[in-house]
């Protein structure tokens, strides 16, 4: 488009009624990086004014037949978006509108009118994101982020409202779990379905608690969490889970608590570590909390991770020493055929599965019991690597002694990533 045909253009859309500076600009938004279309507008006007020599009239937004008034009330929006997340802290929002279908039509028929394609410039839905959003960028000194902001903004134009959303926060740590019998998370009893009730009266089966584990290792650290961020509900994952009588010891298992809709960000992770740990009373402890990306929840549900067990192991019979390093060496470094145990969800499909055991280790106690430790590919099914499962899993610490030999204690000692370590700073928040 060169000058004369701009200017013509502009002539063509001022001709159509009383439009506003915003409006008059719009069309022309890809035009001169930097300017606002208000900017463009009042140019237009001006450049056509004296082109004709006409009398300058200035524009009335209230007046403009094409939004209808609406390009006057930027700051008014961006008041209202900072009035809805008074006391609640963020650093990153976005804003997006909805925009009566009415003023699409009224952008379409005045850009026609002067001859110009109907994506000519932007639309007013784009030009409403942006200036409210720079608006209240000013207001909270927030900083405008698309892929995912702390806070979101819908603005709608015809019914008056925003719709105010505050994404969940998310803090990552390592757990370590000091004693039995405590699940990972919330465990519903299966006999009353969690309500705690059957029969007419109390489940007999968890005395009416409604859970089979009275506490898991979410419910010792993701309230505290919560509280602390003062949101409305909390989620734990875990990369992975222990048996619910194992323990999980040495440099502990990475796990993420997302807080929705969180008032609080911005906290004392130090202080938090400390007021977990108390809280959970010793059955549970954490550490390295540091507050994370939305992206860590599946780096810890996907990251391959290898695990370091340790595994009291009792034999039906007497066993010498050397017999069992010499059976440890063999499995040092074996790969493992395991077709699915029996203990395994019955509803998983039966098939074999190939694991390394990266170390394997271990020392007589007595004649009939061993401490054996295992490093081994995640997946690789410990107590059935000692067991042998009745054949499905081999080799086998008990196939090769030729003696029956069972996992009375299984611990988890470390969880870390086959490939890479879970900490990676780039799904770090500061
Ligand atoms: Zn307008
Ligand atoms: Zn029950």
């Amino acid at each position: 488009m060169d000058d004369a045909r701009l200017l013509a253009a502009a002539r063509d859309l001022l001709a159509t009624g009383p439009v506003c500076d915003n409006c008059l600009g719009r069309p022309f938004a890809d035009r001169s990086f930097g300017l606002g279309d208000d900017e463009r507008g009042r140019g237009l006007r001006t450049a056509v004014a004296l082109a004709d020599d006409a009398d300058f009239q200035p524009a009335d937004t209230a007046d403009c037949w094409v939004c209808e008034g609406v390009c006057a009330d930027f700051d008014d929006w961006a008041d209202r978006a900072a009035a809805a997340v008074e006391g609640v802290e963020f650093d990153s929002y976005q804003v997006g509108t909805r925009v009566p279908p009415l003023l699409e039509e009224n952008g379409d028929l005045f850009r026609a009118d002067a001859g110009l394609d109907s994506d000519a410039g932007e639309p007013l839905r784009k030009e409403f994101n942006r200036e409210v959003g720079k608006r209240f960028g000013r207001l909270t000194g927030a900083e405008v982020e698309f892929e995912r902001p702390d806070v979101q903004f819908l603005l709608d134009v015809a019914e008056d409202t925003v719709e105010t959303t505050v994404n969940s926060a998310f803090v990552y740590g390592r757990y370590r779990k000091l004693e039995r019998d405590i699940p990972q998370t919330e465990w519903p009893c299966s006999d009353c379905h969690g309500t705690g009730r059957a029969d007419g009266g109390v489940c007999e089966t968890c005395e009416g608690t409604g859970y089979l584990y009275p506490e898991s290792v979410e419910q010792l650290t993701a309230p505290v969490v919560e509280d602390v961020m003062d949101g409305v509900d909390s989620t734990f994952h875990g990369a992975g889970r222990e048996d619910v009588d194992a323990l999980m010891l040495g440099t502990g298992r990475p796990f993420v608590v997302e807080v929705d809709e969180p008032r609080r960000r911005d906290i004392d992770v130090g202080r938090l570590e400390a007021d977990v740990n108390a809280f959970a009373e010793g059955k549970v402890e954490v550490e390295g909390l540091r507050r994370c990306t939305h992206g860590m929840v599946e780096r810890v549900k996907r990251l391959d991770a290898s695990k370091r067990y340790r595994a009291a192991v009792a034999f039906d019979a007497d066993v010498e020493a050397d017999e069992l390093a010499d059976a440890l060496t063999e499995l040092d470094g074996a790969t493992v055929e395991q077709y699915t145990p029996n203990r395994v969800d019955h509803r998983r499909a039966g098939k074999t599965r190939i694991r390394v055991a990266h170390e394997v280790s271990g020392e007589l106690v007595d004649a009939r019991h061993a401490t054996v430790e295992v490093h081994g590919e995640g997946g690789l099914y410990i107590k059935e690597l000692i067991s042998g499962d009745e054949g499905r899993t081999e080799p086998s610490l008990a196939g090769l002694l030729g003696v029956g030999a069972t996992v009375s204690e299984l611990d988890v000692l470390a969880v870390e990533g086959e490939d890479e370590p879970f900490e990676d700073d780039e799904f770090f928040v500061d």
